[in-house]
């Protein structure tokens, strides 16, 4: 498992409902954002879904889209409680963002 970053921030009102996290990978190092505006159980799901990305090592290989995302979605849905916790271990920082993106996906501080 490898560190990451995670960000908590509210997603352009755009595709609010339809994306509801991503996970950049740069200079060996992750970063996980979620979406403030869902609900709890949402921001939970997802972030057990980007954590799947990152444990299962989707970024270091090239699989089909499609298919990581359904092996990403089959993990998430087996994740205990105790290794969520587990892979929380590696979450450097943690930050909750207040403000928005504008709809050309500039972050507008609150
Ligand atoms: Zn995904």
């Amino acid at each position: 498992m490898t560190h990451f970053d995670l960000i908590f921030l509210q997603f352009p009102e755009e595709i609010q409902g339809e994306v509801f996290g991503a996970t950049q990978y740069k200079g060996d190092h992750y970063t996980v954002t979620i979406d403030s505006s869902q609900s709890e159980e949402i921001q939970r799901q997802t972030l057990k879904h980007e954590l799947s990305h990152i444990k299962l090592g989707h970024f270091e290989s090239d699989l089909d889209i499609r298919a990581v995302e359904a092996e990403a979605d089959l993990y998430a849905d087996q994740m205990s409680e105790e290794e969520l916790s587990y892979l929380m271990t590696f979450c450097d920082r943690r930050k909750e963002l207040s403000g928005h993106y504008d709809s050309e996906l500039r972050f507008i501080p609150a």
